[in-house]
């Protein structure tokens, strides 16, 4: 099949508001409200956002685990909705996810070797035992730690165990949330490098959820940048790192730490906590963070359109100019990285 693994065209999903305060009813909002997105075999798309913004619930919606209540979503061409039991325990070999709950993810009173076969005795695979330990391989685990339980093991080497036991059925898409944020910065970089081989090796795709640009730069082929529910730009990485479109993409870059405590710090950095999804700000939803905001802005929502290589929700993004790329980055964390 061509075209691409997945595609989510206009997906929504809302919640209850946990505390309606004065209001009498409860009320609902969109967690995430309309987002389209496609990732391609083989890539890894970066989806970005400070936390709050959806990124988990996209996720979510990616992988099926809750339905959306607008548009679709497309696994190599089929549709999620409406697959009975049978079609998803086939499809749950091809797509798995990896959440950032580390802890939450393992069994403590199971050894690693235990839970990375779980999925394969389910899936009644007859070469279950082999193919754990090729897995347990793949991830650079030795067999010295194959029996242990979770507790024995550092927080990388459990993000090891739960990344065997995602690829233990030969998935051709792993979606990720925040696989790497509660590690130290030399593990994080560790395990990032490990995806990238990981991926050449398997042609593999990545969803790669973080909150955290800086991360996502040293992995993604294109990243979607979302702000409370919304897609406000969509760009290759080199497009998105060198001259962001939306103002928040361009906060978020400021506010990675400087890597070049030399490099003139031309860009404002992001103020202020997001407004609550909740009650999203008319118009775009940004507008009461954004430096370059207009009358126009407080009023009407700009849709996604493109520009040069580009896809972006703001009114200005035409008369702004693209603010000047950073330095290049030659220091500390970013040497990590292979
Ligand atoms: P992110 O992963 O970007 O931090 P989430 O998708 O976890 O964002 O959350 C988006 C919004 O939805 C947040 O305001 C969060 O509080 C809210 N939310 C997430 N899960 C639930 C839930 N199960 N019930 C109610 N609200 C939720
Ligand atoms: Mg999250």
């Amino acid at each position: 099949m061509t075209g691409p693994l997945l595609t989510a065209k206009g997906v929504s999903r809302s919640y209850r508001a946990s505390q309606p305060g004065w209001f009498r009813r409860p009320t609902r909002f969109r967690a995430v409200d309309g987002v389209s997105l496609h990732v391609n075999r083989g890539e890894t798309v970066g989806i970005v956002g400070e936390s709050g913004c959806g990124k988990s619930t996209l996720a979510r919606l990616l992988l099926g685990l809750s339905p959306s209540e607008t548009g679709t979503v497309r696994f190599d061409g089929t549709d999620l909705a409406g697959l009975d039991t049978s079609d998803w325990r086939a499809l749950r070999t091809r797509m798995q996810c990896v959440f950032q709950d580390t802890g939450a993810s393992l069994d403590p009173r199971l050894t690693i070797r235990t839970q990375v076969r779980e999925p394969l005795d389910i899936h009644r695979r007859p070469d279950a035992a082999a193919r754990t330990r090729e897995v347990l391989e793949m991830v650079q685990l030795g067999p010295h730690l194959w029996d242990r339980y979770p507790h024995e093991l550092s927080g990388g080497q459990v993000q090891r165990v739960i990344l065997a036991r995602a690829l233990a059925l030969g998935p051709d898409l792993l979606v990720l949330d925040e696989p790497v944020s509660a590690l130290d910065v030399s593990v994080q970089a560790q395990i990032v490098n490990l995806l990238k081989d990981l991926q050449r090796d398997l042609q593999l795709a990545y969803v790669f959820v973080s909150h955290d640009l800086g991360v996502v730069r040293h992995v993604a082929d294109r990243v979607y940048v979302m702000y409370l529910g919304q897609v406000v730009e969509h760009a290759p990485k080199a497009a998105l790192f060198s001259a962001p479109r939306h103002p928040y993409t361009a906060a978020l870059l400021a506010a990675i730490p400087a890597q070049d405590p030399e490099a003139p710090r031309t860009r404002s950095a992001l103020t202020g906590d997001p407004p609550s999804p909740h009650v999203p700000p008319a118009g775009c939803r940004f507008h009461p963070r954004c430096p370059h905001k207009i009358a126009r802005c407080a009023v009407e929502s700009p849709a996604l359109r493109d520009l040069g290589a580009h896809r972006v929700a703001c009114h200005r993004a035409e008369d702004l100019a693209p603010p000047a790329p950073l330095r290049p980055q030659t220091s500390t964390p970013s040497r990590e990285y292979a």
